[in-house]
């Protein structure tokens, strides 16, 4: 079983609707896999959250007559009497839960499409910028040669630090656009994992989001007075915060010596 197996059927899975055979597979791989792992963490979070922001709602009336219809016509004329009534009941409580959900879904996602559209920009993002040729425009180590290269590509002149002594070392910059304008890219290393920082100039309140795993990446965002700062990685979630703690930190220092 592959990755894009597991999660084609992982949703399945957490219904109990895979047959025996599949779960064992899914199982085994689960098993051996952090990154079909964490995939499965993140949709049993959805599944959570979805449970605990939507009230239990029972079917309307009418929504049970048109099932109960669409059930006996699906079993053909025929068929009536051997459709046990278990059997129906067990449709109607499916497509029952799936218009609950249907509506739940839509609920969720008009509330939250803002943030969630941002987030899926930041993931395409690091992802399209992981494939050959397009991690970095202006290729370097040295933050006095990336931040001079931004100079007349944008309206604002992204604060750009190196933390090699660190471990995190700087690999160089390039221009990205993401939330309707062109932002500053700075690409940084932790051994054999990229980093992306995405910046452009605030326009929101300060504060931080809870840190988002999208298809085994990690994302942490957050605003300060003049910068909104995501960060997207496949790098562990603790060293991944403790980057973003240098680049705070680098941001601050850079502020108050302004
Ligand atoms: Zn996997």
């Amino acid at each position: 079983m592959t990755h894009p197996d597991v999660e084609a059927q992982v949703d399945a899975y957490l219904d109990g609707e895979l047959a025996a055979m599949d779960t064992v597979e899914l199982e085994a791989h689960l098993a051996g896999c952090a990154s079909c792992g964490r995939f499965r963490d993140d949709r049993l979070a959805l599944r959570t959250a979805i449970a605990a922001q939507l009230p239990r709602t029972e079917a309307p009336e009418a929504l049970r007559g048109r099932v109960r219809a669409a059930v006996r016509k699906a079993a053909g004329p025929g068929r009536t009497h051997r459709l046990a009534p278990p059997m129906a009941r067990r449709w109607l409580a499916l497509a029952a839960s799936l218009a609950i959900v249907a509506a739940g879904s839509w609920r969720l996602a008009t509330a939250h499409t803002a943030s969630e559209i941002l987030t899926d920009e930041v993931l395409a993002s690091h992802v399209r910028s992981l494939m050959p040729g397009h991690l970095s425009d202006v290729l370097s180590t040295d933050q006095h040669t990336v931040k001079p290269w931004f100079n007349g590509k944008l309206d604002f002149s992204p604060p750009v630090h190196d933390f090699a002594g660190r471990g995190y070392p700087l690999l160089g910059g390039r221009l990205d656009y993401l939330n309707g304008r062109p932002v500053a890219a700075l690409v940084y290393g932790r051994r054999q994992h990229l980093i992306n920082v995405f910046l452009w100039p605030a326009t929101g309140s300060s504060g931080g989001g809870a840190p988002l795993v999208r298809h085994g990446y990690y994302l942490l965002h957050w605003t300060t007075p003049e910068y909104t700062y995501w960060v997207a990685s496949d790098l562990g979630l603790s060293e991944l915060t403790t980057f973003a703690g240098l680049l705070q930190l680098g941001d601050s220092a850079a502020a108050s010596g302004r």
